[in-house]
Order: structure tokens, then sequence, then C-alpha cells
């Protein structure tokens, strides 16, 4: 094989670090979980550029990461976060 898996990896993660990410740490049933209790906010898109985005908080496991909110675009469902 020409490619080993380490640089398929590191590809992959290069564009999906944060949604993946987070269905990896917290489990896809926790993320849905927390869908019901989505609110929106003025928040611009990091991918489209639209200034509505649903908003929820989640504390993570570890104590130093703190507060994390989960955004998702109202417009193209882009998710992204923000500490
Ligand atoms: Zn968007």
């Amino acid at each position: 094989m020409s490619l080993s898996s380490s640089d398929i990896k590191g590809k992959e993660i290069s564009y999906t670090i944060s949604a993946e990410d987070i269905r990896r740490e917290l489990g896809i049933d926790l993320i849905e979980e927390q869908k019901v209790q989505l609110s929106k906010v003025n928040k611009t898109c990091e991918k489209c550029g639209h200034g509505e985005a649903a908003f929820y908080t989640r504390q993570m496991r570890s104590a130093d990461e703190g507060q994390t909110t989960f955004y998702t675009c109202t417009r193209c469902g882009h998710q992204f976060q923000e500490n």
C-alpha cells in the first residue's frame, strides 16, 4: 500500500476536528439529547457566513477545559464550538 493509515488520518483530522472530535468524546447519543435544548443566537457561521446559529453549552469532562459552547448554523448545518 502506498498510503499509511497515519497519512489518511492526518488529512481527515484537518477538516473534521470540531464535530467529529466532539462526537468521539461525548458520544452521538449525548449530542442528540442536548439538541432538544437548543436556543438560537446571533453568531456568524465560520463556514457560510450566516448570522444565526443554534447553540448549547456542555461541561467537558476535563476540568481544565471548562464549559464549551457548541453552535450549529441554522442555514448550512455547520457545527463549530467555542470555549
Ligand atoms: Zn453556515
